[in-house]
């Protein structure tokens, strides 16, 4: 079964994340098979962003969202590092600036949406404002309930529009982030990382728990799919990741243009140059 059917969250269906192992390793044959699935991904992924981009009918938009050391820069880095940085766009999502607080939550997010021809990675999204908002009540019932809808006809549009969406939901278990976080305190080059929040918000797991299982259980759809990737293995985790990449624009059918010029023509003048 395709990696992409085993993790996807079914539209219309819930999660049920307190039933799905954050430790699970579906499918996977060890730790070095998986690194080597991953290296292979990633070719693979550098060639149909190659297809991607010449035909530049159509863009690749990945949302990567997870608790706090749930592996999303890890994600980026291992899994990303096949594609060519022209034509791929990271963009990290970040408490709203006062200009930003003074638009619709989806402003920021539609003027990065990526163009025709490139990947768009999302570390953080628009989903923060059914998360972190909903979790610390910065804006009222009323209001974050009905973003579900407003994301889903947002994504929609995209969609329709030629972009291809991919959601990741990084599932890490409230365990696994307790060692990842003390080993960040241990470890010199992480712990610029570490922040007040990082911390605090541990407090808030059951709320975040259950604000990811509404924001994927309402925001699965047809057009946008979420998948919840096990991601306490992080090996296992990039296997996931690359391979449902791979396995979505394989499905594309994208196609080199055809060229524009009389190729015959240019090699014969070519030919007979000097
Ligand atoms: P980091 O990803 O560790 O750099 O942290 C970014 C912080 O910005 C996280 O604590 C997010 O919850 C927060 N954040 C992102 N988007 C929003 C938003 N729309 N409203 C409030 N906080 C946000
Ligand atoms: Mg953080």
């Amino acid at each position: 079964m395709k990696m992409s059917k085993k993790l996807m969250v079914l539209p219309g269906k819930k999660p049920k994340l307190d039933r799905r192992d954050p430790a699970a390793t579906p499918g996977a044959e060890g730790k070095q098979a998986a690194v080597e699935l991953v290296e292979k991904h990633t070719k693979r992924m550098a060639a149909l962003q190659y297809l991607l981009y010449a035909e530049s009918k159509r863009a690749v938009l990945i949302v990567i969202q997870a608790m706090d050391a749930g592996g999303k820069d890890g994600v980026i880095r291992h899994v990303m590092t096949g594609l060519n940085p022209q034509g791929c766009k990271v963009t990290s999502f970040k408490v709203p600036s006062a200009e930003e607080m003074r638009h619709d939550f989806l402003w920021r997010v539609h003027k990065v949406v990526p163009a025709a021809g490139e990947v768009g990675i999302f570390n953080r999204s628009h989903y923060e404002d059914v998360l972190v908002v909903r979790v610390h009540k910065l804006v009222s019932k009323d209001v974050w309930s009905a973003r579900y809808r407003q994301i889903n006809a947002f994504e929609e549009m995209l969609a329709q529009n030629n972009v291809t969406i991919l959601k990741f939901f990084l599932h890490i278990s409230r365990g696994e982030q307790k060692k990842r976080l003390i080993e960040r305190l241990d470890d010199p080059t992480k712990q610029w990382k570490i922040s007040d929040a990082d911390f605090s918000e541990r407090r808030y797991w059951n709320d975040y728990m259950a604000a990811y299982e509404d924001a994927l259980s309402q925001c699965s759809t047809p057009w946008a799919p979420w998948y919840v990737i096990p991601a306490d293995h992080k090996r296992f985790r990039d296997l996931a990741v690359s391979q449902i990449i791979v396995e979505t624009m394989e499905g594309l059918d994208m196609k080199f243009p055809k060229p524009s010029a009389d190729l015959e023509k240019i090699r014969t003048t070519l030919v007979n140059s000097v």
